[in-house]
């Protein structure tokens, strides 16, 4: 496929709502340079800590009402469905899924063993590791992107790290070297201070300081957007509104490795 003469930006998001809570910021400033940006959500976040004994079909209707709430989130940036691609894994058995050694795993949610959601890129794609990077590798090699966001290797969360590394190792079977834009979302105590505090910079955990971080700041009216798009993930607000809208500062945080 020829290359598209604009700039293609892709999102990699493990959950439906990293997307916003890390580049809604960037995603403004790519889309106010006519870049073409696309969200791949990794997962649909049909997994739940709470309710593990509920019926498998509690968990289904869960991930399609979180892709709705990124969809709405999204339209509010102005990224249309088409540019939303949902792959359906299993929330919470990435880790599971990169050490696996080619038997499908299953979700102790949907029970699926397979992408059981019908507007997913690859409907009954079965719950492997190859099947996840192939699916990566096709979008990369279909996308050419210029730049990639994607969490961060150290992020607490084992699905982000795990998207880190079928990220990465999807990027090293194909012959593209996009720059890498790593952002954090989970890590101990962080960000603080906590609440909602727009007025304040986003400062990478002690810790992490010492590595390169690009710090992009958003306008006012950027700053804003985001957070009407954090408000549509009710189904997350309900629990985390508090830890949801410590990302809604001055600025954005990225890794360059
Ligand atoms: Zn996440």
């Amino acid at each position: 496929m020829p290359k598209s003469p604009r700039k293609c930006i892709l999102v990699l998001a493990p959950h439906p709502d990293d997307e916003v809570l890390a580049t809604a910021g960037a995603i403004q400033e790519h889309l106010r340079k006519k870049h073409i940006v696309k969200i791949v959500l990794v997962t649909l976040g049909d997994g739940q800590r709470r309710g593990l004994l509920l019926p498998k079909r509690h968990f289904l209707r869960l991930g399609e009402r979180r892709y709705c709430e990124s969809l709405a989130a999204l339209e509010l940036l102005d990224i249309r469905r088409e540019r939303v691609i949902a792959l359906g894994y299993p929330d919470r058995t990435l880790a599971q899924l990169w050490q696996s050694d080619g038997l499908p795993c299953s979700s102790r949610y949907t029970k699926a063993r397979a992408v059981p959601y019908e507007f997913a890129r690859t409907p009954t794609a079965p719950y492997t590791k190859a099947a996840l990077l192939a699916e990566l590798r096709e979008i990369f090699s279909e996308e050419r992107p210029e730049i990639i966001y994607l969490p961060h290797p150290r992020d607490r969360h084992r699905d982000h790290r795990a998207v880190y590394l079928f990220a990465e190792a999807a990027l090293q079977q194909s012959e593209l070297r996009p720059q890498r834009r790593h952002y954090l979302i989970h890590y101990t105590g962080w960000p603080l201070p906590g609440g909602k505090r727009p007025l304040h910079t986003l400062s990478p955990p002690r810790r992490l300081r010492a590595n390169a971080w690009m710090s992009l700041e958003l306008r006012p009216e950027q700053l804003e957007r985001k957070c009407e798009a954090i408000a549509c993930y009710r189904s997350q607000i309900k629990y985390f509104e508090e830890h949801l809208f410590r990302f809604a500062r001055r600025n954005e945080l990225f890794l360059l490795l």
